[in-house]
């Protein structure tokens, strides 16, 4: 790819629920994690200093999809989508692992950091500063700038506003402040074709300058869809001889007990598959280590909890305290759950139970 070459991109636009942004009775838009002040007398942000570790919200749980807007024009991505920016755009982003808020349980969202800044925005004269830093005190997009682009041509696929907006018109500190996130059409294109679903183009305006692909644009997506292989199709977890054989021993497991999984399928009105047929004969007192003080203890069939929530989840593995891990039945690959006592939340920790014994 030529270094000048110059890209269209388009803000994009994710669900409303976020997973790095909350709303609390103090104020809307709460961002999860804490930034470092940049200026004492109007507490401004270090807006370009990512928090470390990076947490994500208890209990946000997108299930296909892969790529969503983080906080300050940032972005999560599935480690299949990492994979394929690495391929596409080598240097244009900068990655972190995430974690559940206030835990060391990473997810399966890494934090893509867009290295490009664009400046889509200006901040009328008229705003007031602040004395000591200069920062606007608001800057409110529609009425508190001079000009608000959504889409512009930059020398990169993925980028992010070097300037800030807030919602609120009379202090930021109301609602947070925000940065757009940038993609090429391209490269918006490309994630739907490979079925990357989470993000849309912003449609604001209705630019028909932006509405189609060029001819230049469209060879990239072929030529790209080539260039990232096998990725084009999602990464499934397989179930293989070897993982079940891990499973097998980590959880004691000598032999399967039919009675157990015909009550199971009866509780739970399911047919069990591979996976939840083992899981039924996994041995009280199993101890999983999974990065807190005291590990999990295996309970047994009897002890097993349902959750009230729309997906159910079965809890299958208890603390002293009241945690317990919870897997979700319904789903081939048995993805693994947390259930904190406090917070009375339900975290996705690991993609397929088989991933517990593996490591
Ligand atoms: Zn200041």
């Amino acid at each position: 790819m030529e270094d000048n070459q110059i890209i269209r991109l388009s803000t994009v636009c994710s669900s409303d629920r976020r997973m790095d942004i909350l709303d609390t009775h103090k104020m809307l838009d709460t961002p999860v994690n804490k930034y470092e002040i940049s200026c004492k007398v109007c507490n401004f942000p270090n807006i370009d200093k990512t928090p470390e570790p990076y947490f994500i919200a208890k209990g946000r749980d997108f299930s296909g999809i892969e790529i969503m807007e983080a906080d300050l024009g940032n972005l999560f991505v599935s480690i299949r989508v990492k994979k394929i920016f690495e391929i596409l755009f080598p240097d244009q982003c900068t990655y972190k692992k995430t974690f559940i808020y206030q835990t060391e349980i990473s997810t399966k969202w890494w934090l893509a950091i867009p290295n490009k800044l664009v400046v889509n925005g200006e901040v009328k004269k008229n705003i007031k500063r602040c004395l000591a830093c200069n920062q606007p005190l608001h800057a409110h997009p529609g009425t508190q700038y001079k000009f608000w682009l959504q889409e512009l041509e930059a020398t990169a696929d993925i980028a992010k506003s070097g300037n800030w907006l807030s919602t609120d018109e009379y202090d930021w500190k109301n609602c947070w402040i925000g940065r757009d996130v940038f993609l090429s059409l391209r490269l918006i294109s490309l994630l739907k074709k490979i079925s990357a679903k989470g993000i849309y183009k912003t449609a604001m305006t209705d630019n028909p300058k932006y509405g189609q692909l060029t001819k230049a644009e469209k060879l990239w997506v072929e030529q790209s869809l080539e260039k990232i292989g096998d990725l084009k199709t999602i990464i499934k977890s397989d179930i293989t001889k070897e993982g079940i054989d891990k499973f097998k021993l980590f959880f004691l497991i000598s032999d399967k007990s039919d009675l157990k999984i015909a009550l199971f399928e009866k509780k739970f009105k399911i047919s069990a598959n591979e996976i939840t047929t083992l899981i039924c004969s996994i041995k009280s007192g199993t101890q999983i280590i999974i990065g807190f003080d005291n590990p999990l203890i295996i309970g047994d069939i009897e002890h097993w909890k349902i959750t009230k929530a729309k997906n159910k989840l079965v809890a299958f593995a208890f603390d002293e305290y009241g945690n317990y891990l919870l897997f979700s039945p319904s789903d081939k690959n048995c993805p693994v759950y947390f259930y904190d006592h406090e917070t009375m939340l339900y975290d996705l920790i690991q993609s397929s139970i088989l991933n517990l014994s593996a490591g």
